[in-house]
């Protein structure tokens, strides 16, 4: 995909993020990956100010090209796009439940079969560290291990996926699930999947969407678009 398209899906992607109420001002952030590296949405602009030539351009040693400068937590980013060859794209966001739930520095734990979307049977917490450095990058690193979303302490969360398309459609089936998680906890503790009934989620959800054998047919789970 050419880097005009990317930077047209990029701006795109960021607006969405706005519209489905991920984000709000000028909070959150997103990257593509490029040929030479990526394209990040810049620091601090209303994405409805922004053209597509706004998105700054990074290579992988952090030097950049454009008229603004990259997001704050471009490091984050670049590290994700890295460690995570099958990343394609990153979202991050301050949306309210997923933040919610990173204030109380919990990792949500398998309350739904859904949470096997994101790699396993629980979706981590990085620790705190002050917005845009290292060691915030560095522990949201440690929480991705073998997922591809993570909530940041007091902060919000992050998802990847392979393109910008299908990590909007996660980072909000995210977002769902810690409003989901949320409004269990009003009536106390859930009920939680056990290890084992986790991993015939996990094992099924590796052949979804493939083509099933005749007869095979309940082998997808239950999962509507996803
Ligand atoms: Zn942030």
């Amino acid at each position: 995909m050419n880097e005009t398209v990317l930077r047209d899906g990029l701006l795109v992607t960021a607006r969405a993020m706005a519209a489905s109420g991920l984000n709000k001002g000028t909070a959150g952030n997103a990257s593509v990956r490029c040929r030479d590296g990526f394209l990040i949405t810049p620091s601090g602009r209303p994405y409805e100010d922004c053209r597509p030539e706004d998105m700054a351009l990074m290579t992988m040693d952090g030097s950049w090209q454009g008229p603004f400068s990259p997001s704050s937590e471009w490091r984050i980013h670049r590290d994700i796009l890295a460690a995570h060859p099958e990343a394609g794209a990153v979202l991050h966001a301050h949306s309210p439940f997923a933040t919610a739930l990173a204030c109380h520095r919990r990792d949500i734990p398998a309350f739904h079969y859904m949470i096997a979307r994101f790699g396993g049977s629980d979706i981590r917490c990085a620790p705190y560290a002050t917005f845009g450095t290292q060691a915030l990058s560095d522990g949201a690193l440690a929480a991705l291990e073998g997922r591809s979303a993570c909530l940041l302490a007091n902060h919000g969360m992050l998802v990847f996926g392979a393109d910008l398309r299908r990590t909007l459609a996660l980072t909000l089936e995210f977002e769902t699930l810690c409003e989901q998680y949320w409004r269990a906890l009003q009536l106390g503790e859930p009920s939680l999947l056990s290890a084992a009934e986790m991993a015939e989620v996990i094992t099924r959800f590796k052949t979804y969407g493939r083509p099933q054998p005749t007869g095979a047919s309940d082998a997808a789970p239950h999962a509507g678009s996803a």
